[in-house]
């Protein structure tokens, strides 16, 4: 006969057992009903928002701390001792550290923005206007959006540097065996998206700076299409600089941010001068605060930043990896559905994708489509998404695209197959 089990050994088990078992999942119903503006009409049908890669929708959470924040709390940061100030600029100073843990950074090291513009500005200007000169090249890939190739251009154009083109294939991927041998001797930076906002492309940002390393270049990941859908480890990529926009990850627009190694940071000079980012200012010359606030003259978006740490508070609580992985249901079987319409072809298709659908639909112009998908309720972006180069490459003058959100559901996806159906009978 077997001794009883003790009571420690109950509890150790039990313990054991609560250890193990898998965390409920998401109730995806709630989680789409914390967003006001989703159960809004648009043209007396209900709304399908399928546009979030252009900005995310806002839940409760963040329209209530920005509320809360101005009804309460609101004042200048740093300079009041007032208690309104001091709350002000904690409220501030904590959602900064709390968007660094989100993406496993040092607070002192992350950059408060406008957003992935003024960001990648700011690295274009502090960083590579004094330091590049003719001789040297900056290596783009041809699927950066405008943000990550009009400041290298603006910047190029007045130290003499040159801009070089990373190709990709057919299917949407980076070629890299064309971008080991792009990365040569005169190539001093190279900006890469994380996340293509066209074909949804996720890039082996790792391997590349791992390699850009090696060689001496220095990496500027533009993480704006990364952070609203999967866990993203700055510190574990190994660039140089991150940068991202608040408003696409739940947060409010004008909000955003750039990490940067700490070595960059203190060498670089100020991007834009006035009050908050200075030490002491006499006519004869200035001293500059420590980083990060030696980048952020003048009052910034205080409101924003507390909302966006209510976002990045709200993403935390979902659980980034699990929606990366409902995300990745809800792009598997928009792919499926959509492949099936006839004359409907999707562009981009690499192994490894976000949910961003962009389409063509022959003879329909995405214009004329988006605008029909809208009578029906369906919001889509149309045009070319802020990616001149690389719709030319692609040969496709304006596609449609769908891009997705865990808030989004398969209703969503059968709404917008149903209007496509719809729009290329009135299309003929
Ligand atoms: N990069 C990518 C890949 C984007 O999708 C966007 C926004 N469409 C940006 C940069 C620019 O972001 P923001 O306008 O917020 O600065």
């Amino acid at each position: 006969m077997s001794t009883p089990p003790s009571r420690t050994q109950d509890l150790a088990e039990a313990a054991a057992a609560t250890a193990a078992a898998p965390a409920p999942a998401p109730d995806w119903a709630a989680i789409r009903a914390d967003f006001p503006l989703l159960s809004r009409q648009v043209h007396g049908k209900p709304l399908s928002y399928l546009d979030s890669a252009n900005t995310s929708q806002k839940p409760r959470a963040v329209i209530e701390a920005m509320d809360a924040h101005y009804r309460q709390h609101n004042a200048n940061i740093s300079r009041a001792v007032h208690t309104l100030g001091m709350e002000a600029t904690e409220a501030y100073e904590s959602a900064r550290t709390r968007l660094a843990a989100f993406v496993n950074v040092r607070p002192d090291d992350l950059v408060l923005t406008s957003g992935t513009t003024q960001a990648v500005n700011l690295v274009a200007y502090s960083h590579a206007l004094p330091r590049l000169g003719p001789g040297d090249t900056i290596l783009l890939s041809r699927m950066e959006h405008h943000a990550n190739i009009v400041p290298w251009q603006l910047v190029a154009g007045r130290n003499g540097a040159r801009i070089a083109v990373a190709d990709i294939t057919p299917e949407g991927e980076l070629d890299l065996d064309a971008l080991w041998r792009a990365m040569t001797p005169d190539v001093r930076i190279l900006g890469l998206t994380h996340v293509s906002n066209v074909l949804g492309t996720v890039n082996p940002v790792a391997q590349v700076c791992r390699e850009a390393r090696r060689r001496g270049i220095v990496t500027v990941i533009d993480g704006s299409q990364a952070l609203p859908h999967r866990p993203v480890d700055i510190a574990g990529i190994g660039c140089d600089f991150y940068a991202f926009t608040g408003h696409k990850m739940l947060g409010p627009t004008g909000t955003g941010a750039l990490w940067a190694r700490r070595e960059h940071l203190d060498s670089m000079p100020p991007f834009l001068g006035g009050g908050e980012m200075i030490r002491e200012v006499r006519f004869e010359g200035s001293t500059f605060a420590a980083p990060p606030h030696k980048f952020e003259a003048g009052t910034p978006n205080i409101a924003g930043v507390v909302g966006l740490g209510a976002a990045v508070d709200y993403l935390r609580a979902i659980g980034m990896d699990r929606i990366e992985a409902r995300e990745q249901e809800l792009l598997a079987y928009a792919t499926n559905a959509l492949s099936a319409l006839p004359g409907l072809r999707i562009v981009g298709t690499a192994r490894e994708k976000a949910a961003v659908i962009s389409f063509l639909v022959e003879g329909a112009h995405a214009h004329d489509l988006a605008t029909l998908l809208d009578l029906e309720g369906v919001a889509v972006r149309s045009g070319q998404h802020c990616a001149h180069p690389l719709m030319e490459a692609l040969g496709a003058p304006a596609t449609c695209r769908a891009s997705l959100a865990f808030y989004n559901d398969f209703d969503d996806i059968d709404r917008l197959v149903a209007a496509l159906g719809k729009a290329r009978a009135l299309l003929g």
